[in-house]
Order: C-alpha cells, then sequence, then structure tokens
C-alpha cells in the first residue's frame, strides 16, 4: 500500500494496537457484556417493578435481526434465509415483547421520547411490513413526545415507495449503511449493495426531504488504500450528508475474517494496522471540516452542530433509560442493563407465551455507573466537571487524577477545574484510552 498522506497520529504513550489483530476495540457499553449474566436477570424484573427516577428520558429501541447477506466482518447475529412468514411473527412477536413492558412501572406514565431501529438491516423490511411494525408498536406506546426516530439502512434494499413510507411513519434521521463507495472493496467485505444503489436511495431520500442524513463509513476495511480513501473521502463531501459517522475496522472473534485467520494460524488481520486507520480518518475529519463540517465524536462529523443532533447517542451517554425489544437486543432500565436472547425461535416462543425473553442481565453499581457515563462522555472530546458533581457528586478530575495526569503528560488531555478536553489525536484512539479508567476487573475483557 502506497502512502500519499502526510498527516500522523501520535500514538498513546501505552499504545498496544500496531496491527489490528481479533477483539473488540470499540467500548460501546460498560461495564463489559461479558460479566452479564443470566442469574442477573432478577434484578432486571424488580427495577421494571420500580417508578423511574425523576427526569430519566426513555428511548426505545426495535432491533430487525435479517439482512440480504453477512458482511465478512459482521460480529452481529444476522438471518439471511427468512421468509415473510417468519418476518411476520418476528414483527408480531415484537410487538408482543412491547406490550409486556407496558404496563411496568418503571415507565411512570412514560413515552418515548426517541426511537432507534437498528440491526441487521432495518430496510429488509418491506414497506408495508415496516408499517405493520410501526403501527403496532405506536398502539402499545405512543409516539407523541418522540422528538427523533433514526432508521439504519442499507441501500440496496431501498425503493422510493419504501423510502416515502419510512418518512411518513416518523423516521427523522435516515442513516446509509455506506462503508465505501468502491465495489470492488464493498464486494471483497462481503457487503450486499453497489455504490450505485448508494446514489440512487441517497437521491430519493433528499427529494423526499428527510430531516437528516447521516453516511456511515469504515475505515480499513479489506483490500483499501489510500488512493482509495481520498477518493472516498472526496464522494462523501459531494454527497453532502448532514453527518458522517466513521468506524475503524475492528475484527471480533466471530466474524467471517477472523474464521480465514483461525484456518491460517495468523494473529494479524489482512486490513491495515491502527496507525493507517487512525490517519485515514484524522484525513477524513480534516477534509469534512475544511467543508463546514464539525466534528462532534470520536466518530461523527456533522453539518451543523447546533442543529444536528443526535439524541439517541446522547440520551444513551448520559444514562437514559433503553427500552429495548428484539431478539438479542440490548436495553438498560434503571441502572440494570439487558440483553435478550439470541436466537428467533426461542424469542418468538417467550413472547407469545407472555414471558420476557431476556437472557442475561446485570445491575451497576453507582461507581460503575459514573464510569459508564465518563468513558462514553469522552467520545465527545469534553467532559464537563460539574455535569459529573451534580449527578454523582464526585470530581472527576480528582478521582481520575492519576490517569489524567498520564495523558496529560504528553498533551493528550487538558485538565481544569471546569472540563476535561482531549485533543484530536486522543480522540482518534479513545476507545483504546477508556479501557485505562475502568475498573482493573474490566480492562482486558476486549481480550477474551
Ligand atoms: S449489514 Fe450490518 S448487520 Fe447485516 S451482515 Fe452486514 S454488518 Fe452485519
Amino acid at each position: 500500500m502506497s502512502t500519499v498522506l502526510t498527516q500522523t497520529v501520535r500514538p498513546l504513550p501505552e499504545s498496544r494496537d500496531k496491527a489490528t489483530q481479533a477483539g473488540n476495540y470499540f467500548v460501546s457499553n460498560y461495564p463489559p457484556f461479558s460479566f452479564w449474566s443470566p442469574k442477573n436477570v432478577g434484578d432486571l424484573h424488580a427495577a421494571l417493578d420500580t417508578p423511574p427516577a425523576a427526569d430519566t428520558p426513555l428511548g426505545l429501541y426495535v432491533h430487525i435481526p435479517f439482512c440480504r447477506k453477512r458482511c465478512h466482518f459482521c460480529y452481529f447475529k444476522v438471518y439471511t434465509d427468512k421468509n415473510a412468514d417468519a418476518i411476520s411473527r418476528y414483527i408480531d412477536g415484537l410487538i408482543a415483547e412491547l406490550k409486556i413492558y407496558a404496563d411496568k412501572a418503571f415507565l411512570g406514565g412514560r413515552t418515548p421520547n426517541f426511537v432507534y431501529f437498528g440491526g441487521g438491516t432495518p430496510s429488509y423490511l418491506s414497506a408495508k411490513q415496516l408499517t405493520q411494525l410501526t403501527d403496532g408498536l405506536k398502539s402499545v406506546l405512543s409516539w407523541d413526545k418522540v422528538e427523533e426516530v433514526t432508521f439504519e439502512c442499507e441501500p440496496g434494499t431501498l425503493q422510493e415507495h419504501k423510502l416515502q413510507a419510512i418518512r411518513d411513519f416518523g423516521v427523522t434521521r435516515l442513516s446509509f449503511g455506506i462503508e465505501n463507495f468502491s465495489d470492488h472493496i464493498l464486494e471483497i467485505n462481503g457487503r450486499a449493495h453497489l455504490s450505485k444503489q448508494v446514489y440512487r436511495a441517497y437521491g430519493w431520500a433528499r427529494q423526499i426531504g428527510f430531516p437528516q442524513i447521516n453516511i456511515d463509513l469504515i475505515s480499513g476495511m479489506l483490500e483499501e488504500t489510500e488512493e482509495n480513501w481520498i477518493e472516498n473521502v472526496r464522494k462523501t463531501i459531494e454527497l453532502d450528508p448532514d453527518c458522517v459517522t466513521i468506524y475503524q475496522m475492528e475484527i471480533p472473534f466471530n466474524t467471517t475474517i477472523y474464521k480465514g485467520m483461525k484456518e491460517a494460524g495468523k494473529l494479524t488481520a489482512p486490513v491495515a494496522d491502527w496507525d493507517t486507520k487512525r490517519r485515514w480518518v484524522k484525513y477524513a475529519f480534516d477534509e469534512l471540516a475544511k467543508h463546514g463540517y464539525e466534528i462532534s465524536s470520536a466518530y461523527t462529523a456533522v453539518k451543523n452542530k447546533a442543529q444536528t443532533k443526535f439524541i439517541y447517542r446522547d440520551a444513551l451517554w448520559e444514562g437514559a433509560d433503553l427500552l429495548s425489544v428484539g431478539v438479542a437486543s440490548f436495553g438498560h432500565i434503571h441502572g440494570v442493563h439487558y440483553q435478550n436472547v439470541k436466537d428467533i425461535e426461542p424469542y418468538c416462543d417467550t413472547v407469545e407465551a407472555g414471558d420476557l425473553p431476556v437472557f442475561r442481565a446485570l445491575k451497576i453499581t453507582p461507581e460503575e455507573a459514573l464510569i459508564r457515563e465518563m468513558i462514553l462522555q469522552m467520545k465527545r472530546g469534553r467532559l464537563d466537571v460539574s455535569y459529573f458533581r451534580e449527578k454523582f457528586g464526585v470530581d472527576i478530575t480528582e478521582r481520575f487524577a492519576e490517569e489524567w495526569e498520564h495523558f496529560a503528560a504528553e498533551g493528550f488531555v487538558t485538565v481544569s477545574k471546569d472540563e476535561v478536553v482531549l485533543d484530536r489525536d486522543a480522540l482518534l484512539q479513545v476507545d483504546t484510552m477508556l479501557h485505562e479508567f475502568m475498573l482493573p476487573e474490566h480492562r482486558e475483557a476486549r481480550y477474551t
């Protein structure tokens, strides 16, 4: 791979991430999932029977586990072989599951402030199925107070009438999983769509007038080159989305790519190393900034920061309740994390019997809640010291003084009495940094 970009990213002092090895680097929650257990499911039931803490927002997450084909880097449980009857049964199951929650005390009269359709591929469903699903969900819990509805879509599954239906049932933030503009790279990574489908679907979405369009890219897919990455950034800017989200390729253990590594006895994944992936994201952020975007998190650039909100992300990072429905989905209610059963048959059987399909849970301690919010909010590049003092009664500059000093010594963070600010290079490797703030027993979970 030839290098044409001059940007560099200063590596963190303890950086051990040079080559891309198998494991999860992206920190999406805390404590890690491996600490959640079936023996704690009773804690979720107790939380559901407890009225909510004052002013806790409520989100609804709806998981759609179907995809046209499985991407080689995918680590989710997805189904590529379900027929219309199986999908219809699943849709009824989602509505049935929501009904089980509807009369529990934790709601305390709340209805959702935001809704997120994730997967899998929510846009795999037909317009008719989606309308049936959303009508059913709204009949259980009103969407009158909903401020944002996010919907993930795969470009090749969209038609104009389906996008119109998606807008009509209330989606405000449409998120395109583009990942790359090169058909060769899309194919070699097992993606189902091609670039011409991106342009067609994006044009319809703009015409229909979604308030916010996000596009997802991945830095460092199989066979990515620096020249192609530059082209990806150029094409992204040309499309002029409201928001651009860039992930750095990781290779979790249950991916097709990892299986290939294992069979070949290789420890290093056949993708760019971490320095290169960060350099590419830095380049993308710099180019986006030149075209009027602002960096709103480690992964996100937005056109107009004051207007282009991502309520789902910010509410979760600030401790909102997330009522999550669907197979294998993750939720958080009243200080208890939970995940549903991972297979679709037992999921449907359980909700049809009127029972909650929860598989494992974890009640978090006040200290874990503090760490969770702090490390998630670090992904925005700035921490407000007074927020944590007021909410948790803790001065984070004192509680984590040693850790801040470690990163401040080389200019990665600046700490004052009011705020902690991460510099851009720190932000580009924030997921590595976050492990330093976890309790000792949680630090190595990404390698297990
Ligand atoms: S579209 Fe997303 S969920 Fe579906 S297989 Fe690809 S990475 Fe996995």
